[in-house]
Protein backbone atom coordinates (compact mmCIF):
# COMPACT_ATOMS: atom_id res chain seq x y z
CA UNK A 1 0.00 0.00 0.00
CA UNK A 2 1.51 3.41 -0.76
CA UNK A 3 1.48 6.13 2.05
CA UNK A 4 -0.34 9.19 1.64
CA UNK A 5 0.85 12.32 0.25
CA UNK A 6 2.01 14.70 3.52
CA UNK A 7 -0.71 16.63 3.85
CA UNK A 8 -0.61 20.26 5.36
CA UNK A 9 -3.43 22.87 5.52
CA UNK A 10 -2.61 26.89 5.78
CA UNK A 11 -5.39 29.73 6.43
CA UNK A 12 -5.05 32.30 5.16
CA UNK A 13 -7.08 36.10 5.72
CA UNK A 14 -7.07 38.69 3.10
CA UNK A 15 -6.85 41.93 4.91
CA UNK A 16 -6.72 46.11 3.63
CA UNK A 17 -3.61 47.41 2.92
CA UNK A 18 -2.93 49.13 6.20
CA UNK A 19 -2.82 52.59 4.99
CA UNK A 20 -6.54 52.33 3.56
CA UNK A 21 -7.57 50.63 6.77
CA UNK A 22 -11.16 52.15 8.28
CA UNK A 23 -14.30 51.26 9.47
CA UNK A 24 -17.72 51.31 8.16
CA UNK A 25 -20.07 53.85 9.81
CA UNK A 26 -21.99 50.72 10.96
CA UNK A 27 -18.47 49.91 13.01
CA UNK A 28 -17.20 46.77 10.51
CA UNK A 29 -14.17 46.91 8.92
CA UNK A 30 -14.17 48.30 5.33
CA UNK A 31 -13.27 45.17 2.85
CA UNK A 32 -14.15 47.50 -0.20
CA UNK A 33 -10.56 49.09 -0.23
CA UNK A 34 -7.15 47.91 -1.86
CA UNK A 35 -6.34 44.59 0.16
CA UNK A 36 -3.18 41.87 0.13
CA UNK A 37 -2.57 38.87 2.61
CA UNK A 38 -2.27 38.99 6.21
CA UNK A 39 1.76 39.22 6.44
CA UNK A 40 1.49 36.51 9.35
CA UNK A 41 -0.07 34.35 6.73
CA UNK A 42 2.66 34.77 4.08
CA UNK A 43 5.00 33.24 7.10
CA UNK A 44 2.15 30.00 7.88
CA UNK A 45 2.67 29.63 4.31
CA UNK A 46 6.16 29.69 4.35
CA UNK A 47 6.50 27.80 7.32
CA UNK A 48 4.34 24.91 4.94
CA UNK A 49 6.27 25.40 1.74
CA UNK A 50 10.30 24.98 3.79
CA UNK A 51 8.21 21.53 4.91
CA UNK A 52 7.63 20.92 1.43
CA UNK A 53 11.20 21.63 0.50
CA UNK A 54 12.47 19.55 3.11
CA UNK A 55 9.75 16.42 2.87
CA UNK A 56 9.77 16.26 -0.61
CA UNK A 57 7.75 18.11 -3.39
CA UNK A 58 6.48 15.11 -4.70
CA UNK A 59 5.56 13.96 -1.36
CA UNK A 60 3.44 16.95 0.02
CA UNK A 61 0.61 18.35 -0.78
CA UNK A 62 -0.71 22.09 0.38
CA UNK A 63 -4.44 23.06 0.73
CA UNK A 64 -4.71 26.24 1.70
CA UNK A 65 -8.18 27.67 3.12
CA UNK A 66 -9.96 31.61 3.30
CA UNK A 67 -13.07 32.81 4.50
CA UNK A 68 -13.95 35.88 3.29
CA UNK A 69 -15.71 37.84 0.31
CA UNK A 70 -15.13 36.60 -3.45
CA UNK A 71 -11.73 38.84 -3.78
CA UNK A 72 -10.30 36.75 -1.23
CA UNK A 73 -9.23 34.61 -4.33
CA UNK A 74 -6.60 37.38 -4.79
CA UNK A 75 -4.74 36.44 -1.89
CA UNK A 76 -5.28 32.46 -2.44
CA UNK A 77 -3.98 33.23 -6.37
CA UNK A 78 -1.04 34.24 -4.98
CA UNK A 79 -0.39 31.10 -2.55
CA UNK A 80 -0.73 28.74 -5.40
CA UNK A 81 2.06 30.81 -7.60
CA UNK A 82 4.17 30.96 -4.62
CA UNK A 83 4.09 26.96 -4.63
CA UNK A 84 0.35 25.73 -2.57
CA UNK A 85 -1.18 22.97 -4.87
CA UNK A 86 -5.03 23.23 -3.89
CA UNK A 87 -7.23 26.79 -2.76
CA UNK A 88 -10.58 26.93 -1.36
CA UNK A 89 -12.34 29.49 -0.81
CA UNK A 90 -15.68 30.11 1.85
CA UNK A 91 -17.63 32.75 0.67
CA UNK A 92 -21.03 33.40 1.48
CA UNK A 93 -23.01 36.26 2.69
CA UNK A 94 -24.68 35.22 5.57
CA UNK A 95 -20.87 34.79 7.09
CA UNK A 96 -20.42 38.54 7.05
CA UNK A 97 -20.20 40.07 11.24
CA UNK A 98 -18.71 36.98 12.20
CA UNK A 99 -16.66 37.14 15.03
CA UNK A 100 -13.88 34.81 15.87
CA UNK A 101 -16.05 32.07 17.67
CA UNK A 102 -18.17 31.92 14.21
CA UNK A 103 -14.84 32.34 12.14
CA UNK A 104 -12.81 29.40 13.58
CA UNK A 105 -16.23 27.25 13.98
CA UNK A 106 -16.74 28.19 10.10
CA UNK A 107 -13.09 27.55 8.97
CA UNK A 108 -13.20 24.10 10.74
CA UNK A 109 -16.07 23.23 9.40
CA UNK A 110 -14.57 23.83 5.79
CA UNK A 111 -11.63 21.73 6.72
CA UNK A 112 -13.54 18.92 8.06
CA UNK A 113 -15.84 19.08 4.59
CA UNK A 114 -13.10 18.68 2.75
CA UNK A 115 -12.11 15.40 3.90
CA UNK A 116 -8.42 15.73 3.77
CA UNK A 117 -6.65 14.31 6.34
CA UNK A 118 -4.00 17.05 7.33
CA UNK A 119 -0.66 16.39 8.93
CA UNK A 120 -0.43 20.31 9.89
CA UNK A 121 -2.58 23.34 10.15
CA UNK A 122 -0.56 26.20 9.95
CA UNK A 123 -2.17 29.66 10.51
CA UNK A 124 -0.88 32.90 11.07
CA UNK A 125 0.05 34.52 15.06
CA UNK A 126 -2.49 36.78 14.18
CA UNK A 127 -4.15 39.42 11.76
CA UNK A 128 -3.10 43.37 11.43
CA UNK A 129 -6.83 43.90 10.75
CA UNK A 130 -8.66 42.08 13.50
CA UNK A 131 -5.45 41.36 15.19
CA UNK A 132 -6.51 38.84 18.34
CA UNK A 133 -4.81 35.86 17.41
CA UNK A 134 -7.67 33.96 18.47
CA UNK A 135 -8.86 31.90 15.26
CA UNK A 136 -5.64 29.06 14.83
CA UNK A 137 -6.08 27.98 18.65
CA UNK A 138 -9.95 27.76 18.06
CA UNK A 139 -9.85 25.83 14.92
CA UNK A 140 -7.22 23.27 16.99
CA UNK A 141 -9.76 23.10 19.66
CA UNK A 142 -12.76 22.50 17.21
CA UNK A 143 -10.53 19.84 15.27
CA UNK A 144 -9.34 18.25 18.77
CA UNK A 145 -5.86 19.10 17.62
CA UNK A 146 -2.87 19.45 19.61
CA UNK A 147 -1.94 23.39 19.16
CA UNK A 148 0.76 25.65 19.66
CA UNK A 149 1.12 29.17 19.14
CA UNK A 150 3.73 32.21 18.49
CA UNK A 151 6.02 29.34 16.66
CA UNK A 152 9.25 30.77 15.50
CA UNK A 153 11.30 27.18 14.49
CA UNK A 154 9.61 23.82 13.08
CA UNK A 155 12.28 20.64 12.76
CA UNK A 156 10.33 17.43 11.15
CA UNK A 157 11.31 14.43 12.81
CA UNK A 158 9.20 12.18 10.72
CA UNK A 159 6.38 11.19 13.03
CA UNK A 160 6.15 14.20 15.47
CA UNK A 161 7.87 18.14 15.33
CA UNK A 162 10.00 20.07 17.64
CA UNK A 163 8.74 23.30 18.00
CA UNK A 164 10.40 26.69 18.82
CA UNK A 165 8.03 28.83 20.89
CA UNK A 166 8.92 32.77 21.32
CA UNK A 167 8.65 33.75 24.51
CA UNK A 168 9.26 37.33 26.09
CA UNK A 169 12.81 36.39 27.02
CA UNK A 170 13.35 33.34 25.37
CA UNK A 171 11.70 30.22 23.76
CA UNK A 172 10.56 27.19 25.15
CA UNK A 173 11.13 23.71 23.24
CA UNK A 174 8.17 21.51 22.66
CA UNK A 175 7.81 17.70 21.14
CA UNK A 176 4.92 17.77 19.30
CA UNK A 177 2.06 14.88 17.79
CA UNK A 178 1.02 14.71 13.95
CA UNK A 179 -1.61 16.01 13.35
CA UNK A 180 -1.33 19.49 14.92
CA UNK A 181 -1.39 23.16 14.54
CA UNK A 182 1.16 25.83 14.89
CA UNK A 183 0.12 29.47 14.56
CA UNK A 184 3.66 31.17 12.59
CA UNK A 185 5.46 34.02 14.35
CA UNK A 186 6.75 37.26 11.81
CA UNK A 187 10.46 36.04 13.08
CA UNK A 188 9.84 32.68 11.84
CA UNK A 189 11.10 32.86 7.98
CA UNK A 190 11.55 35.35 5.46
CA UNK A 191 8.30 34.48 2.66
CA UNK A 192 9.47 33.78 -1.00
CA UNK A 193 7.92 35.30 -3.67
CA UNK A 194 5.67 33.75 -6.27
CA UNK A 195 7.93 31.24 -9.18
CA UNK A 196 7.04 32.02 -12.60
CA UNK A 197 6.19 27.49 -12.80
CA UNK A 198 3.42 28.39 -10.19
CA UNK A 199 2.60 31.42 -11.42
CA UNK A 200 1.27 30.02 -14.62
CA UNK A 201 -0.40 27.14 -13.27
CA UNK A 202 -1.56 29.34 -10.74
CA UNK A 203 -3.43 31.66 -13.02
CA UNK A 204 -5.47 28.41 -13.88
CA UNK A 205 -6.18 26.63 -11.31
CA UNK A 206 -9.81 25.87 -9.71
CA UNK A 207 -10.80 27.57 -6.36
CA UNK A 208 -13.66 25.82 -5.38
CA UNK A 209 -16.29 27.58 -3.46
CA UNK A 210 -18.38 26.87 -0.47
CA UNK A 211 -21.52 28.17 1.08
CA UNK A 212 -22.50 27.76 4.73
CA UNK A 213 -24.98 24.95 3.55
CA UNK A 214 -21.96 23.42 1.82
CA UNK A 215 -20.19 22.83 5.04
CA UNK A 216 -22.68 21.78 6.77
CA UNK A 217 -23.43 24.69 9.07
CA UNK A 218 -27.42 26.33 9.52
CA UNK A 219 -27.32 30.39 9.21
CA UNK A 220 -27.72 31.12 12.82
CA UNK A 221 -24.70 29.59 13.38
CA UNK A 222 -22.27 31.68 11.39
CA UNK A 223 -22.53 36.02 10.69
CA UNK A 224 -23.56 38.16 13.38
CA UNK A 225 -26.42 36.31 14.79
CA UNK A 226 -23.75 33.09 15.21
CA UNK A 227 -21.05 35.56 16.98
CA UNK A 228 -21.35 36.10 20.69
CA UNK A 229 -19.21 38.92 20.61
CA UNK A 230 -20.95 42.52 19.80
CA UNK A 231 -18.48 45.42 18.67
CA UNK A 232 -20.49 48.16 21.21
CA UNK A 233 -18.26 50.87 20.46
CA UNK A 234 -15.38 51.59 17.39
CA UNK A 235 -13.35 54.60 18.77
CA UNK A 236 -10.58 56.51 16.33
CA UNK A 237 -7.46 56.85 18.89
CA UNK A 238 -6.22 60.28 19.06
CA UNK A 239 -2.65 61.54 20.41
CA UNK A 240 -3.48 63.80 22.97
CA UNK A 241 -0.20 63.84 24.89
CA UNK A 242 2.57 65.81 23.71
CA UNK A 243 5.45 64.55 22.07
CA UNK A 244 8.48 63.72 23.89
CA UNK A 245 11.17 65.79 23.93
CA UNK A 246 14.88 64.90 24.49
CA UNK A 247 17.27 67.63 26.39
CA UNK A 248 20.24 68.57 24.67
CA UNK A 249 23.56 69.65 26.38
CA UNK A 250 27.29 69.01 26.70
CA UNK A 251 26.28 67.96 30.35
CA UNK A 252 24.28 66.62 32.82
CA UNK A 253 24.10 70.60 34.20
CA UNK A 254 23.31 71.65 30.96
CA UNK A 255 20.79 69.11 30.20
CA UNK A 256 18.83 69.71 33.47
CA UNK A 257 19.14 73.41 32.64
CA UNK A 258 17.65 72.95 29.45
CA UNK A 259 14.86 70.58 30.98
CA UNK A 260 13.66 73.30 33.79
CA UNK A 261 13.89 76.00 31.05
CA UNK A 262 11.05 73.35 29.43
CA UNK A 263 9.25 72.68 31.85
CA UNK A 264 8.78 76.35 33.01
CA UNK A 265 8.24 77.63 29.17
CA UNK A 266 4.83 78.42 28.27
CA UNK A 267 5.83 78.08 24.34
CA UNK A 268 6.53 74.53 24.58
CA UNK A 269 3.13 74.39 26.33
CA UNK A 270 1.64 75.79 22.67
CA UNK A 271 3.88 73.02 20.83
CA UNK A 272 2.69 70.28 22.82
CA UNK A 273 -0.97 71.56 22.79
CA UNK A 274 -0.87 71.79 18.66
CA UNK A 275 0.66 68.06 18.49
C1 LIG B 1 -19.19 41.28 16.60
C2 LIG B 1 -18.13 41.26 15.57
C3 LIG B 1 -18.48 41.58 14.30
C4 LIG B 1 -17.52 41.54 13.31
N1 LIG B 1 -17.91 41.86 12.09
C5 LIG B 1 -17.02 41.83 11.11
C6 LIG B 1 -17.40 42.13 9.79
O1 LIG B 1 -18.54 42.42 9.51
N2 LIG B 1 -16.49 42.08 8.83
C7 LIG B 1 -15.21 41.71 9.12
O2 LIG B 1 -14.43 41.64 8.19
N3 LIG B 1 -14.80 41.42 10.36
C8 LIG B 1 -15.67 41.47 11.36
N4 LIG B 1 -15.27 41.17 12.59
C9 LIG B 1 -13.90 40.79 12.81
C10 LIG B 1 -13.78 39.29 12.68
O3 LIG B 1 -14.27 38.67 13.79
C11 LIG B 1 -12.35 38.90 12.57
O4 LIG B 1 -11.75 39.59 11.50
C12 LIG B 1 -12.24 37.41 12.28
O5 LIG B 1 -12.98 36.66 13.19
C13 LIG B 1 -10.83 36.92 12.32
O6 LIG B 1 -10.23 37.32 13.51
P1 LIG B 1 -8.84 37.99 13.47
O7 LIG B 1 -8.75 38.84 12.26
O8 LIG B 1 -8.61 38.64 14.79
O9 LIG B 1 -7.88 36.73 13.27
P2 LIG B 1 -6.65 36.21 14.12
O10 LIG B 1 -7.13 35.25 15.13
O11 LIG B 1 -5.79 37.34 14.58
O12 LIG B 1 -5.94 35.42 12.92
C14 LIG B 1 -4.98 34.39 13.13
C15 LIG B 1 -4.90 33.54 11.91
O13 LIG B 1 -6.13 32.83 11.73
C16 LIG B 1 -6.37 32.63 10.35
N5 LIG B 1 -7.60 33.36 9.94
C17 LIG B 1 -8.26 34.34 10.60
N6 LIG B 1 -9.34 34.73 9.89
C18 LIG B 1 -9.35 33.99 8.75
C19 LIG B 1 -10.18 33.93 7.61
N7 LIG B 1 -11.25 34.73 7.46
N8 LIG B 1 -9.87 33.03 6.64
C20 LIG B 1 -8.78 32.22 6.75
N9 LIG B 1 -7.96 32.24 7.80
C21 LIG B 1 -8.23 33.11 8.79
C22 LIG B 1 -5.16 33.19 9.61
O14 LIG B 1 -4.20 32.20 9.46
C23 LIG B 1 -4.67 34.25 10.59
O15 LIG B 1 -3.32 34.60 10.37
C24 LIG B 1 -16.18 41.21 13.61
C25 LIG B 1 -15.84 40.92 14.91
C26 LIG B 1 -16.79 40.95 15.88
C27 LIG B 1 -16.38 40.65 17.27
Amino acid sequence: MTKKKFTIGVLIKQVPIPSQMRATKEGLMDRSVASMMNPYCKHALEAALQLKDTIGEDRVEIWVASMGPPNFEQSLREALSMGADHAVLLSDRKLAGSDTYATAKALSALLNTLGVDFDIIFAGLQTIDGDTAHVGPQVAERMELPHVSYVEGIEYKGDHLIVHRILEGGSITYKVPLPCLLTITNTANTPRGPRLKYAIQARKKEIKTYSVADIGLKDDEVGLIGSPTIVWRVKNVTHDRPPCQFMEGETVEEKVEHLLQAIASPQVEEEKTEV
